[in-house]
């Protein structure tokens, strides 16, 4: 990490046009299956398969907040993906496997998944998610300045054994927010580092910038 925690984008730009990161990118809410609004979370998911019903385990999905319902919708990008993983299951002969969005390394990157969908949708005392990019990134907006963000950006070259994330503040100004807009914004936009965190860290430094969260 360099001395002054000012990074100068031009030198450390963990955003550079990464078409895989941006595919990956999903809404935090859309529509359950039963029509009213589900918010994302991970789910087994049954799947047809040449030799029989497999399983698909912590799968990206839309459910409402109703316990009892079970007509979660998958995003385009996860239906997508789904198709491959039946593919490899087939040629695999495997019942169950873990969602991931490459073959390969499934474990850790499954886990790294998991691990940011739990954030979604949470409001901390002074700021609140408003996007998740599954693995990936987790953006949080002040509650009381709407153009003070937080970042959590999964660190993949950081030299360190283990899971890592950057811990991020920016300020944007731009109404609405997308990822895709602030992969543009970012080459140019200027980010404080707050810290280098490994995933145990993450949830104690939330709570101690941003307060308790329900
Ligand atoms: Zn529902």
């Amino acid at each position: 990490m360099p001395d002054s925690n000012i990074l100068n984008p031009s030198a450390f730009n963990p955003y550079a046009p990464d078409q895989s990161a941006a595919d990956q990118y999903l809404d935090p809410s859309d529509t359950c299956g039963c029509g009213d609004t589900g918010y994302l979370t991970v789910k087994t998911v049954p799947i047809d398969l040449a030799h029989g019903v497999g399983y698909v385990k912590k799968v990206p999905v839309y459910l409402c907040r109703s316990q009892s319902c079970n007509d979660f919708t998958l995003p385009q990008a996860v239906a997508r993906r789904l198709e491959d993983i039946a593919e490899e299951m087939e040629k695999s002969g495997a019942e169950e496997v873990v969602f991931s969005w490459f073959s390969g390394d499934a474990t850790a990157q499954a886990h790294r998944q998991a691990f940011t969908l739990q954030f979604n949708c949470r409001e901390y005392e002074d700021a609140r998610v408003v996007l998740v990019v599954p693995g990936q990134a987790v953006f949080l907006q002040s509650t009381t300045e709407p153009s003070e963000y937080y970042l959590l950006h999964y660190e993949e070259n950081y030299n360190t054994e283990g899971t890592w994330f950057s811990f991020i503040k920016f300020y944007y100004d731009e109404p609405g927010f997308s990822y895709e807009e602030f992969l543009d914004w970012a080459e140019d936009g200027y980010l404080k580092e707050l810290g280098c965190l490994s995933m145990d860290e993450v949830e104690d430094a939330l709570v101690s910038e941003l307060g308790e969260w329900e």
